[in-house]
């Protein structure tokens, strides 16, 4: 082997070295278990240039390891590969407006540990930070890793969030994180590289890896909860457009003179379907006189009325409650139907509070876009709720940093570091 530059071809497209080696790395690790004769094939290139580079990740920079012998149809059993997942560790860190949950993971995105503090937003932007900051470093004790050993942090925030500078924007969850240089902050107090993305992105991310988008590279994931938001997977990457922050499903207008939005505009999506919108409209039916079981129920105090009140109202024959969640969902439906004939995709993800809702809302969601997408999308599209936990923002954006790791980037500090 030459210089960093020499190196093969791959898929007619000319790769240097170090592009070369974080291919074969990331084949390892989606891979799992494999051989070097594996590696040539699945590749295209030669055995030679992959055995030593096998050697070097193994011997030199240890960052895989031999793990037993191959199957083989005769002859010597060649010799299987896997990822050292110990050699570091990531935290993924999810910042909502009322958890933040934060989990170790080794090299391979495995959960070790998990912790979840209240975000007690209203405390400020310095309490929040400091919340944060202490949740890294609890992780770190319960592990019991040196800290040197900590490859990364990867932090998903709920809002606009510009990933390429990691600068949260708008962040209606925390007061004060707007404009907030969160990446550069957190670098700084631990030394080590941060990313940071919106929590919709990371959940695409996780579901992507460990969940039911495991086997699709096009997908879109929609959460609908306090706000509206999209990740799309386009040819088995996230999506996040030149500005770094793609996928603001929520701000289309669905209502030319709807609601005045948070974002300033009028009749976002966002405005009319999240958790917050629906509350808004069913305060307006009950002040205009509708008749509903729902009245009685929070006894004229508005501060008590909840998705959970509507919902159930709706479930139990409340015509106004029905009214509100089948039309919520019918909203949702038009996005969707919009976003599925831009990106032709065959799975929908769903993930939100609004799902609490049950059938009602889903089967809207189902007839809307059969309705309004192309006939074509509509008939093979997969419409499902995410099969991943309350941990999944922590997970993808831990899964992010991971990723980046292995990919051409700022972060590929498997390489430098040893
Ligand atoms: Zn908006």
């Amino acid at each position: 082997m030459t210089d960093e530059k020499s190196s093969g071809f791959f898929e007619g497209r000319f790769y240097n070295k170090k592009a070369l080696k974080l291919k074969i790395l990331d084949l390892i690790r989606n891979k799992g278990l494999i051989t070097k004769q594996q590696i040539a094939k699945e590749l295209g290139i030669n055995i030679t240039t992959v055995s030593d580079l096998v050697n070097q990740f193994k011997d030199k920079n240890r960052i895989i390891k031999e793990t037993g012998d191959g199957s083989s149809s005769g002859g010597r059993k060649p010799k299987v590969y896997t990822i050292n997942s110990e050699l570091g560790y990531i935290v993924g860190i999810d910042v909502g407006g009322t958890n933040t949950r934060g989990i170790l993971t080794d090299l391979s995105g495995s959960l070790i540990h998990y912790l979840k503090v209240k975000t007690k937003a209203r405390e400020g932007k310095d309490a929040v930070l400091a919340r944060v900051i202490s949740v890294v470093n609890e992780l770190i004790t319960l592990a019991k890793i040196p800290r040197e050993k900590l490859f990364g942090i990867g932090m998903s925030i709920s809002g606009i969030i510009n990933s390429y500078e990691g600068i949260s924007i708008f962040c209606p969850n925390i007061p004060g994180w707007e404009n907030f240089p969160i990446k550069q902050i957190m670098e700084k107090e631990f030394n080590i590289p941060v990313c940071i993305d919106d929590s919709v992105r990371c959940a695409a991310v996780a579901e992507k890896r460990f969940g039911i988008a495991k086997d699709h590279d096009n997908f879109i994931f929609i959460s609908i909860g306090k706000g509206i938001g999209m990740g799309a997977f386009i040819d088995g990457k996230i999506y996040r457009g030149s500005m770094g922050l793609a996928g603001e499903l929520g701000h289309i207008t669905v209502s030319e003179d709807g609601p005045l939005c948070n974002c300033g505009n009028k009749g976002c999506l966002e405005a009319i379907a999240s958790g917050p919108g629906i509350l808004k409209r069913a305060q307006e039916g009950i002040k205009n006189g509708i008749v509903t079981s729902i009245s009685k129920e929070i006894n004229n105090n508005f501060e008590k009325l909840s998705v959970e009140i509507i919902s159930r109202a709706a479930n139990e024959g409340d015509k106004f409650a029905y009214y509100l969640i089948n039309r919520t969902g019918e909203y949702i439906g038009i996005a969707i139907a919009a976003a599925l004939n831009l990106f032709g995709s065959d799975l929908v993800v769903l993930w939100g509070g609004i799902l609490e809702c049950g059938d009602i809302i889903l089967d809207a969601i189902k007839r809307t876009v059969k309705m309004r997408a192309l006939e074509f999308i509509s008939k093979r599209v997969r419409i499902e709720k995410t099969s991943i936990g309350d941990n999944i923002a922590a997970l993808g954006a831990a899964q992010t940093f991971i990723d980046m790791l292995y990919s051409e980037s700022d972060y590929n500090i498997l390489l430098k570091k040893f």
